[in-house]
């Protein structure tokens, strides 16, 4: 079985590649992928870049020309519940598009004919998660993400991405690599660590707590793999 580890930015993948020390890398199609073996699983790892467009195409590379069959995405967010402080863990249980919008059409936010406003993550992996928080004693929330090409540094945007979408969290990412999953039928798994308020403070959060964020993210996709690989 061939497992895809992604992220969107380098701090986020940067952990994981420092713990697995030595792997191959590829060019293609205007990114590098990483291959290793780890506790037995075979990993091909990336940062995407950031947004719906650069995740799209880095999520169906893993798959359609790495071989990827699952795929975990670790990385961090903007908190939208208030229960969630910064370096908390969030796992997507379903996933949206907040950005997507022609409801002009009578549609509602988040749809597009042939597609649908959410897009259940595995729960195979969510099964595996909630293990893997026990055995940590940690509390994992589980939620709902919304996605978009926007960095969300705003109240009002994001009350309003809560309402619409009951919402947890929010970043740029998780949405596309949903759609992609979802369509080429595999098991996805996304987790967030929360380094910011998605509030007018969102900037300055998210420069300070990005890489500690990331690292607990990582850490915690690490111990996934180690029992998948059991
Ligand atoms: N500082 C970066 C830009 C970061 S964009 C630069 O200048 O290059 C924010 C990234 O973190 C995205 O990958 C997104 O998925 C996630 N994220 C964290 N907080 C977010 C927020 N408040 N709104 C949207 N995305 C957020």
């Amino acid at each position: 079985m061939k497992l895809a580890i992604m992220g969107a930015m380098p701090e986020e993948i940067s952990p994981i590649l420092e713990k697995i020390g030595s792997y191959k890398t590829t060019e293609y199609a205007g990114n590098k992928y990483y291959e290793a073996t780890y506790c037995g699983v075979d990993l091909v790892l990336a940062y995407s870049k950031i947004g719906k467009v650069f995740s799209t195409l880095t999520a169906a590379t893993m798959i359609e020309h790495f071989g990827a069959e699952k795929l975990l995405f670790s990385g961090v967010a903007g908190a939208v519940s208030p229960d969630l402080k910064v370096g908390d863990l969030v796992v997507a249980t379903k996933l949206s598009q907040h950005d997507l919008d022609i409801t002009a059409f009578g549609h509602p936010y988040g749809y597009v004919p042939e597609g649908s406003v959410y897009v259940d993550a595995d729960k195979g992996l969510i099964e595996i998660s909630k293990s893997v928080a026990a055995e940590m004693g940690l509390h994992v929330k589980e939620g709902i993400i919304a996605t978009g090409d926007q960095f969300v540094a705003n109240e009002e945007r994001k009350n309003w991405i809560g309402s619409t979408f009951n919402a947890d969290a929010l970043e740029m990412e998780g949405g596309s690599v949903a759609v992609v999953c979802n369509a080429l039928n595999i098991p996805f798994f996304i987790l967030r660590a929360i380094s910011d308020a998605a509030d007018m403070d969102a900037s300055f959060s998210f420069d300070e707590f990005l890489e500690s964020s990331a690292k607990i993210s990582a850490e915690f996709v690490m111990k996934m793999v180690e029992k998948i690989g059991k």
